[in-house]
């Protein structure tokens, strides 16, 4: 299987912004692992903005644009370094790619896009994808993830878009606010009453909340794509999910 994993701040970092260490070896672990099984593995990994934060000792997550791309620009490094340690340690080579909506929207960007892609899994690496937060502004940004997962999956013609956050999946209310909320294991259509579910959601340093999620689901169910909404906090997760169980919240491809 070809699998798109996006993995957002709030699973990669504790509150404080710095690394939740315990968290990332175990994903690299499990995602080495489903590698050495034979299946495709691209990461979309957020986490620069919230790494720079606890890197530069920032007090909270910035507001404005330069500090944001200044925090991005130092968070990334220290999300690469960390990501080719622990991949490294299970014999897993790892590219960095930095796009922006722009380089999705030209045709002929999209295509090397694709091409390296296509390349870097040929050649046996495993390729993490971010938003080149240092150069993105408002008018060219893709802006959150669960978006940019969902692109990267259409382009590369995925099997399985798998995003990873601080919430189990899809619930028919608020979690937070109505204790009678009911987590949602699969969904067929995303109509109107799924829509309806999409709370405001988010946390602290990530950007995407519900509605951001559900815009993937739509992108990617509509080219056949399955995504699957699953808490981050248990990465031994990914193993049931890519085995099709019950886990998280699955939105089924359009067949
Ligand atoms: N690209 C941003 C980062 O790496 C995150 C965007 C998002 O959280 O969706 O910090």
């Amino acid at each position: 299987m070809r699998i798109v994993v996006k993995i957002g701040t709030s699973t990669l970092a504790h509150k404080t912004g710095l690394l939740n260490i315990h968290r990332v070896e175990e994903l690299c672990k499990v995602m080495s692992d489903l590698k050495n099984a034979g299946n495709e593995v691209i990461l979309v990994s957020s986490g620069a903005i919230g790494m720079g934060v606890g890197k530069l000792s920032l007090a909270k997550k910035p507001t404005d644009i330069p500090t944001k791309q200044a925090a991005a620009a130092v968070g990334q490094c220290e999300l690469m370094y960390t990501y080719d340690r622990l991949f490294s340690q299970y014999n897993h080579t790892v590219a960095q790619i930095l796009v922006t909506g722009e380089d999705i929207e030209h045709a002929d960007r999209k295509l090397n896009f694709i091409n390296t892609m296509a390349r870097l899994l040929e050649l046996g690496a495993l390729p993490i994808i971010n938003e080149n937060d240092s150069v993105s502004t408002a008018e060219i940004e893709i802006g959150d993830n669960d978006t940019l997962g969902a692109i990267v999956a259409t382009a590369i013609h995925a099997d399985l878009l798998i995003i990873l956050s601080d919430i189990d999946g899809l619930y028919t209310a608020d979690p937070h606010k109505d204790s009678n909320a009911l987590l949602l294991h699969k969904v067929e259509k995303i109509d109107e009453k799924i829509e309806a579910m999409i709370g405001g959601v988010g946390s602290n340093l990530g950007t995407g909340g519900m509605a951001t999620k559900i815009k993937a689901a739509k992108i990617v169910t509509k080219q056949g794509i399955d995504m699957v909404i699953a808490n981050g906090d248990n990465p031994e997760n990914l193993y049931d999910i890519v085995d099709g169980k019950n886990v998280g919240t699955r939105f089924i491809g359009e067949k």
